[in-house]
């Protein structure tokens, strides 16, 4: 019997009004073959949460990771969540190597921080934005961060390790600068995917057994007003904070401004009046007590905040000086944005069997069971 073989892509922001308005006919061979399936991320819809999720195969209940920015509830300090520390569940390539699935695992990613937190039981892993020597030799100098090169180098990169290597599992992860710069019909974004479409043309001429699935961890949509959830409430005698779960050190991409945060009040007795609030504060579409987040979009009750809030659909929660503010980015985190496409190919699934983006990550570990 033929050794199984997978590549998992997650293109950043590559949601269906991207694929739908570019030419990409690689992906449009693969869904013929296989299928496409409109399918849901995980809410917030954000860059971390769904990949840890699809690459962990759980959803943040189980994996841990709820946000970019953590906060500590005792001392009330917050730090970036950049490494492993925080992430409570083995990867998808811990399970691939102990269940001997695998004698090779392999990462590619962008961003650094991305692969310290999914590093573990990996046996090659790049990050695009400052890959090993052999790298540089191999697919070419390393490109900037605010770039669609840097995502052409990756996947080239994950093209060239295929043909020397040949992997058991791939897990390969792009950054989403073009499409916060850009909207799907820009001509920066058609040729963004196109080329990734040329190089996933190439994987698959070479390698036609190998089971793919491509999918993303969010949309990406045009907002045009900011809220201060915090500065809201504390303006109203209540006070609080608000992290919008964005939040990182890349602020080029979205300024920290998404659409959905976490609120933090000073006086836990505030809450049943600071949700009334939100609740009537025109751009928050949704407001949970933490218990009811975490129930209802299965996440970590202990790492939510008080409050979680997602914006409507022009919205965007950010750290601001005033309450309310008007603005222009692309950006992403609320429901609006958690729509993701699934192209499965070789897949022994089907597309009914996926409901989220988490099913790519948990269908695969069934497998091993
Ligand atoms: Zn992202």
């Amino acid at each position: 019997m033929k050794k199984r073989k997978i590549l998992i892509l997650c293109i950043d922001a590559g949601s269906h009004d991207y694929l739908a308005a570019s030419d990409l006919p690689n992906l449009q061979n693969l869904a013929e073959a296989g299928f496409y399936r409109h399918a849901n991320a995980v809410i917030p819809s954000v860059t971390n949460v769904n990949n840890l999720s699809i690459a962990t195969g759980t959803f943040p209940e189980t994996h841990g990771i709820t946000t970019n920015y953590h906060v500590d509830r005792t001392t009330g300090k917050g730090e970036f969540i950049e490494d492993d520390r925080f992430l409570l569940a083995p990867t998808l390539f811990e399970t691939a190597k102990t269940s001997k699935f695998a004698d090779k695992t392999a990462l590619f990613v962008t961003k650094k921080k991305l692969l310290r937190m999914l590093a573990a039981g990996t046996d090659i892993a790049v990050a695009a934005e400052d890959p090993p020597d052999e790298y540089i030799q191999m697919v070419g100098p390393v490109e900037p961060i605010y770039s669609a090169e840097i995502n052409w180098w990756l996947l080239r990169a994950v093209r060239e390790t295929l043909r020397r290597d040949d992997p058991e599992l791939v897990y390969c992860s792009t950054t989403d600068w073009v499409q916060h710069k850009y909207a799907p019909d820009a001509e920066h974004s058609q040729q963004h995917l196109a080329t990734l479409d040329a190089i996933i043309g190439d994987i698959v001429d070479e390698d036609p057994e190998r089971e793919i699935y491509i999918t993303a961890d969010h949309g990406m949509l045009a907002k045009t007003t900011a809220i201060d959830p915090g500065r809201v409430l504390t303006e109203c005698g209540i006070p609080a904070s608000s992290i919008p779960i964005i939040k990182d050190r890349y602020v080029a991409h979205h300024g920290n401004l998404g659409g959905a945060a976490y609120v933090f009040l000073k006086n836990g007795a505030d809450i049943s009046e600071a949700i009334q609030l939100l609740l009537n504060t025109s751009g928050i579409e949704e407001v949970y007590a933490a218990e009811d987040a975490a129930r209802t979009f299965r996440l970590h009750p202990e790492r939510i905040g008080d409050i979680f809030v997602l914006a409507d659909e022009t919205t965007v929660f950010g750290e601001l000086e005033t309450a309310v503010e008007t603005t222009n980015v692309r950006s992403h985190g609320s429901r609006h944005e958690s729509y993701v496409p699934i192209i499965g190919y070789n897949s022994p699934w089907e597309a009914a069997d996926y409901e989220y983006n988490v099913d790519v990550g948990r269908l695969f570990l069934e497998s091993l069971r």
